[in-house]
């Protein structure tokens, strides 16, 4: 057998000012035939699970592109069909193939195009006529018909943070082996209901999503039933489709899709008091920082988070942080190229005063003036050593640790979500020795972070990616929709979050 697998990846904020071209994604990651092999083999990452689907079974695997951008920005038009162009060449130089096996986000915006993967399914169906198509996606895939109608099956993450990733691309080439023999005869059920959680209530450790993959899981040990797909979706690519989504893929059965799919967007809707988010204001976190015995306490700058699309250099806590005095804590990261030149010029050990974060736009507090020493420069590359991605390289790109006033700020070239405590580890820093920990992220620091943390608390910060989803000029998602209009949706006897 002969598969041919790729990917274009990217999670579009539309509000993030943050152009995504060509040199985004090859600032993150952009590879080409054997390179992807090279890359991810032996990682335990969606791909290193295909490749290993494929190596069991003897499979041969044809790579074709693998083209990741940091989520910002829509995707250029330019670059999109750039990309798309040489994944469809690299398909069918690939032939004769048995199938195609992707691997796709699911929250991709270009500027021509709103929903990029029912694009990039729809036309590899073409180019492959009829062979069998499988996709694995994010958990925060916003999905579509056109995704649903082009594809056999696609398999979605369980896990946020996502940590299943390698499982899911093993399953996919399972998947494909079935389709390709005739023993799967995919049957789906596709619903929208009207949510559009956050990303806080997201996290798959607690409910109410943890009883949505419950469930899931359960039904998915039915007979007939293939696989189930629960996409919180990511609400700032702002297009109808955006929102929660379930797909239920059965054996040559519509109706036990249909029937598992309706018990599913009952029990979503069932919980939906619980998908509001309640972050807390920074300066009562703060005090909870001073009065805590023991560290580290864990502090999730959730407006700022980069894996979200958000810059990536917001002062708003580290301003906080300073005008408390308080010391003893690591803040990851900033990202600010103009900052580590000026470290890596002065040399580690110099003292410099320079105008930290605050430059992309104006949602995330101004540039900070402060003076700090020099503790530390590197290249900003570490493997990770998981839950998530383990065994994949990271890079901040070049990255300065200053220490200002008793605090440590990881400044680096680029913008990163710190979810592998190597970040810290790779810079000679112990962050389960800290008293306190600033992170940029929504949720996935928590898989690395919550077995040191003592406590975690999600600060109410502003930005791209604040879980105050009513404060965001939303034009194009379906309406009307939870969380932003409780009352249309009979849920008269709460009140938002943005009233009090
Ligand atoms: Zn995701």
């Amino acid at each position: 057998m002969r598969l041919v697998t790729g990917t274009i990846s990217h999670e579009t904020n539309v509000f993030s000012t943050i152009r995504t071209d060509l040199d985004e994604f090859r600032k993150r990651l952009l590879l080409r035939g054997e390179e992807v092999s090279d890359h991810f083999r032996g990682t335990k990452t969606p791909v290193g699970g295909i490749i290993d689907g494929c190596e069991e079974r003897g499979f041969e695997l044809v790579p074709t592109i693998f083209a990741s951008a940091t989520p910002s920005g829509k995707i250029t038009d330019e670059a999109f069909e750039a990309l798309l162009g040489e994944l469809l060449d690299g398909v069918k130089d690939a032939r004769p193939i048995h199938g195609v096996v992707l691997h796709l986000h699911g929250a991709g915006v270009s500027e021509g195009c709103d929903d990029i993967e029912g694009r990039i399914l729809s036309e590899v169906q073409k180019a492959v006529g009829g062979l069998p198509l499988v996709s694995t996606f994010d958990l925060h895939a916003n999905h579509t018909r056109l995704t649903v109608d082009s594809a056999d099956v696609f398999i979605g993450y369980d896990t946020y943070p996502h940590v299943d990733g390698y499982e899911r691309g093993l399953e996919a080439v399972g998947v494909a082996e079935r389709l390709i023999d005739g023993s799967l005869k995919p049957t789906k059920a596709f619903r929208q209901p009207p949510m559009m959680p956050a990303l806080q209530v997201q996290f798959t450790g607690r409910p109410p999503m943890s009883l949505l993959m419950d469930a899931a899981h359960r039904m998915e040990g039915l007979e007939g039933v293939e696989t189930i797909t629960v996409a919180a979706g990511f609400p700032w690519s702002d297009f109808e489709d955006t929102g929660l989504s379930i797909t239920v893929t059965t054996n040559d059965d519509q109706g036990l899709a249909d029937e598992c799919a309706d018990e599913l967007v009952d029990l979503a809707w069932s919980l939906r008091r619980d998908f509001l988010v309640k972050p807390v204001p920074v300066q009562e976190a703060l005090r909870k920082v001073e009065a805590a015995s023991e560290g580290p306490i864990v502090l999730a700058d959730i407006g700022d988070n980069p894996g979200g699309g958000a810059p990536c250099d917001g002062t708003v806590v580290l301003r906080a942080v300073l005008e408390a005095g308080l010391e003893g804590g690591v803040f990851a990261v900033i990202a600010d190229p103009e900052v580590v030149a000026a470290a890596v010029e002065a040399g580690v050990g110099s003292e410099v005063t320079v105008d930290l974060g605050g430059k992309t736009d104006k949602l995330h507090g101004p540039p900070l003036n402060v003076t700090g020493t020099v503790r530390l420069i590197s290249d900003g590359k570490f493997i990770a050593r998981g839950p998530m991605g383990t065994g994949s390289e990271r890079d901040m790109g070049r990255t300065a640790v200053l220490r200002v006033r008793g605090v440590d700020v990881v400044v680096t070239e680029k913008r990163l979500q710190p979810t592998d405590l190597q970040l810290y580890r790779s810079l000679g820093i112990e962050p389960a020795e800290r008293r306190f920990i600033v992170v940029k992220s929504s949720v996935h620091y928590r898989a690395a972070h919550d077995p040191i943390a003592k406590e975690i608390i999600e600060l109410d910060t502003p930005g791209l990616t604040s879980p105050r989803l009513a404060s965001f000029d939303f034009r194009r998602i379906r309406r009307p929709i939870f969380p932003l209009d409780m009352e249309m949706l009979g849920i008269t006897e709460l009140k938002s979050m943005e009233d009090e």
